[in-house]
């Protein structure tokens, strides 16, 4: 969960960098690109005005001179002429000094160069600038015609064309000429100003300059950020092209930024919109990651939950034994896995050299402390994987005893532990030898060996504290029960105590004292206030010298040890006392293991099919290929025994290989009675690269078609959640083999998973079957795989169908496939065929009883 967050945090954070750059770059660009749009607008503004204003002043002036032409001063006729360019004129004569005007002679001021205004054909000027003594303050425009002056006031000349668009945004304008002076500007004030005067009192002085410079240079420009009261404006000026006036005019605009902007409201309001939308799929994205990220998280979770309890430690490694990559199990596992660079650095066996043994594919055990500090064995498998290797590690913290603890007592119970009892037993053993023999069989002693029953379930099932617990409570209890008997309790391993006896009266005593022990745990263990069951079974070791030719402690520890496993391998037996031949089953693994090698060379191996009947077509429709170890000495070796050694010995794969070509045979010919194979594979072989490739190679081999081979898979191996696992299985689905789901129900119930596993088919395992004609619980949970499968759409086979009341429970629940000796045990290929021939063919063999079954 936590991982996601971060993930999705990440996310968040370089989507909205993505988003604040854009944004960023948006204002960039879109200001920049409204600023030109609006310079664009403002400038042809300025110059329609420009051009209207020279164009009219130009087609007036061509009027007076039609008018004038042949005429005298005298001969003008006043109200002629006011209809003539519909604007309020006055005329007067250019006299030497000044102008004559209705009879009037009005003297020119000192200061008035007439050659530079009123002779150019057409001028501005402020009237009182020209003339002595008026108080007409208006500035006029002049049309100088043969020396005859028309004038007319130029606000009502000029603003109408500078007020001509309606639309325009808030501006101020002016006319000036080439020297800055004012010439024109609405309600101009008594005095000419120099247009550099509004600079001024505005901007800096530089930009006065700059502006005066470039229209010094005559060019049409347009300028932004001039602040005039306060206010923003651009400024735009042009040029009045005008052949007609010496005086170069130029209309200036300054448009309020502010009022532009708002001017150019559409285009600003397209490009808001456009960023509206991208902002709105930038959230949309954020929001599609988060549900993503949180349904996978979700998932993770989900399978967390059901995989809490038994998953194995995967760790990816290269071939230099560097680690690449860990699952969840060695994370939440191993506390200073940050320290693990190296496979080679984690604690394992003198001498062995784990790069090498990945490379060969021989297994080896490391150990380590886990988060809680207690020390951990894990034997790991390496697996080939196309660019790197898996390990594949079970924790045997349970089984291992080559741990040795480093204090003398249990860090739990503090019980001794396993190394004080070999030290006591070491100087008793050694005591007995220098006694006379007489004395020894007077000195009886023995070391009884105890575990807790399904010890390893109670730690996965209710936690690692409350197993703690569980040992401290069996401790105490047992302590109590020795407290003035000639006996102590050690603690030796995980769930493992010893009691060594000394001193004893006879070796019948031992068993009294045992069979004690065992009733001591009728009562149950209260452990926060829940009442718990737990079963022990022990084996129990007399030390007899005079039996064994060389008797040490450590031998007689583990003949204790094989003691108790061989009490554990009966169900009906609570304890068992040593006897020689328990050893020769101690040796058995190793010899075995050689065995095994040997007959993967000699081919040892053979398959036997057992069918699989449908009650309701009255049909075989599958077997299973389950393998045989054709060796007198494993005769009845149950195949899961040596197939789970094999995988251990990384063998798997050579005799997976016979299994498969032996399966698909049979398979084809079994093809045309419409009959499947049902091979079950292990998760080494599944594990391995090239698996898939080998499976359609040798389904190619033997032409079979879609349907013919079903792969049986464990529950257990299923939910470790291995994603490419999953993708194998799909693969192979894909090209037509079905998927079984083997021993449903063994592992920690997978049902919430079930639908996200590539499976057509679940095998009810036969744990379930077996009490299900007499125990009510059996039943239901029967049941309810059977409706689960139900809903989801998978077939169901029952296992270890043995008696025909099971069957009929079967029937009723609606499971019609079942597997077990009822109808046959598993049998060589003829025998099989023979059963094909028997049910399917010849219908001479029916199975018992078969009522009539109720569909749905
Ligand atoms: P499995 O795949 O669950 O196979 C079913 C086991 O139940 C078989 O045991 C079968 O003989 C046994 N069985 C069938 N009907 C009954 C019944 O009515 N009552 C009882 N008590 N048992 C019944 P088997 O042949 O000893 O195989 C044991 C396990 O060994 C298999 O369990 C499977 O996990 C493994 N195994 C067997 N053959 C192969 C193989 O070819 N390849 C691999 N990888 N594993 C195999
Ligand atoms: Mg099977
Ligand atoms: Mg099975």
């Amino acid at each position: 969960k936590k991982a996601a967050f971060q993930t999705y945090v990440f996310f968040v954070l370089i989507l909205g960098a993505v988003f604040l750059a854009t944004y960023y770059f948006y204002r960039l660009t879109s200001t920049e690109f409204l600023e030109r749009k609006i310079a664009d607008s403002l400038l042809t503004i300025t110059e329609n005005v420009d051009e209207a204003i020279s164009y009219k002043m130009d087609s007036d002036y061509q009027r007076l001179e039609h008018y004038m032409d042949g005429k005298t001063y005298d001969e003008v006729d006043g109200e002629v002429l006011n209809g003539l360019l519909s604007e309020d004129i006055e005329f007067a004569r250019i006299t030497e000094d000044g102008l004559e005007y209705k009879g009037l002679l009005l003297l020119f001021n000192q200061t008035f160069i007439p050659e530079n205004t009123i002779e150019n054909k057409i001028s501005i000027v402020n009237f009182s600038d020209m003339i002595i003594g008026t108080t007409d303050t208006k500035s006029y425009i002049f049309f100088n015609v043969n020396d005859v002056l028309f004038f007319i006031d130029s606000n009502s000349y000029l603003n109408k064309m500078f007020l001509s668009s309606e639309d325009l945004p808030e501006n101020m304008y002016f006319l000036i000429n080439k020297d800055g002076l004012i010439y024109y500007q609405l309600d101009m004030e008594a005095n000419n100003k120099f247009y550099e005067y509004y600079l001024r009192s505005s901007n800096s002085e530089q930009v006065a300059t700059s502006v005066k410079e470039q229209i010094y240079s005559g060019e049409a420009s347009y300028k932004t950020s001039i602040t005039f009261s306060n206010k923003e404006y651009y400024l735009c000026y042009s040029p009045v092209s005008n052949q007609s006036t010496s005086n170069e005019f130029y209309v200036v605009y300054l448009f309020e930024t502010e009022s532009a902007f708002s001017s150019m409201g559409m285009l600003t309001y397209q490009l808001v919109t456009l960023f509206g939308l991208y902002c709105l799929i930038v959230i949309l994205a954020i929001i599609g990651i988060y549900i993503i990220l949180m349904r996978k998280n979700s998932d993770i979770e989900g399978s967390m939950v059901i995989h809490y309890y038994d998953k194995p430690y995967i760790i990816r490694v290269n071939k230099k034994g560097k680690i690449l990559g860990y699952n969840s199990t060695v994370r939440r596992t191993i506390s200073r896995r940050m320290k693990y660079k190296y496979v080679n650095e984690f604690e394992h066996e003198d001498g062995v050299d784990l790069v090498d043994a990945i490379k060969k594919q021989t297994p080896f055990t490391v150990s380590f402390d886990d988060v809680d500090d207690l020390r951990k064995s894990v034997l790991m498998i390496p697996v080939k994987n196309i660019f790197s290797k898996y390990l594949v590690g079970t924790d045997i913290t349970y089984q291992d005893s080559s741990y040795k603890s480093k204090t003398l007592h249990n860090q739990i119970t503090n019980l001794p532990n396993l190394d004080l009892l070999l030290d006591v037993l070491d100087r008793h053993i050694k005591y007995l030898e220098h006694c006379a023999v007489k004395d020894r069989e007077v000195l009886k002693s023995s070391i009884v060996l105890f575990d807790i029953k399904q010890f390893s379930n109670f730690n996965k099932v209710f936690g690692r504290k409350m197993g703690n617990q569980i040992l401290c409570k069996i401790s105490e209890r047992v302590k109590k029960y020795l407290d003035g008997k000639n006996a102590d309790l050690y603690h030796t391993e995980i769930d493992l105590f010893a009691i060594f006896f000394d001193s004893l009266e006879s070796f019948e005593q031992v068993s009294a004292y045992v069979e004690e022990i065992i009733d001591l745990f009728k009562k149950p263990l209260e452990i926060d206030n829940n009442n718990l069951i737990v079963d022990i079974k022990c084996g129990i070791f007399n030390i007899e010298l005079q039996k064994y030719d060389k008797l040490d402690a450590r031998k007689a520890y583990e003949n204790c040890q094989i003691t108790l496993m061989q009490a554990k391998s009966l169900t009906s037996l609570k304890y068992a006392v040593y006897n020689a031949t328990f050893s020769t089953a101690a040796t058995k693994e190793q010899a075995m293991t050689k065995d095994l090698s040997i007959a993967i060379e000699k081919n040892e191996f053979v398959m036997f099919y057992q069918p699989q009947y449908n009650n309701e077509e009255r049909r075989i429709v599958g077997f299973e290929a389950l393998v045989r170890w054709d060796n007198p000495k494993y005769k009845f070796q149950s195949p899961a025994i040596f197939i789970e050694l094999a995988e251990k010995n990384n063998m798997i794969i050579q005799i997976g290989r016979f299994i498969m070509d032996q399966t698909f045979q049979a398979a084809k010919r079994f093809e045309k009675y419409n009959i499947h194979v049902s091979m079950n594979v292990s998760p080494v072989q599944l594990m391995q690269a090239g698996f898939v490739n080998e499976v359609l190679e040798c389904a190619n081999k033997y032409e079979l078609k879609a349907g013919s081979v079903a792969i049986e898979i464990t529950e257990t191996f299923l939910m470790e959640n291995f994603n490419y696992i999953i993708e194998k299985l799909n693969l192979l689905r894909n090209k037509g083999f079905s998927i079984h789901l083997d021993d449903f129900g063994t592992g920690y119930s997978s049902m919430l998973y079930l639908k996200e596993l590539p499976i057509n088919t679940i095998k009810i395992d036969k744990e379930f079957i077996r009490h299900l004609a007499t125990d009510k619980y059996s039943r239901a949970i029967v049941n309810k795989i059977v409706s689960l499968a139900r809903s989801l759409e998978l077939d169901i086979i029952a296992e270890g169908v043995e008696k025909d009341d099971q069957n009929q429970v079967l029937i009723k629940t609606g499971c019609n496939i079942i597997q077990g000796y009822l109808i046959s045990r598993g049998v060589s290929f003829d025998d099989a065929m023979q059963l094909v021939n028997e049910y399917n063919v010849e219908k001479t063999k029916q199975i018992a009883k078969v009522k009539k079954v109720k569909k749905g």
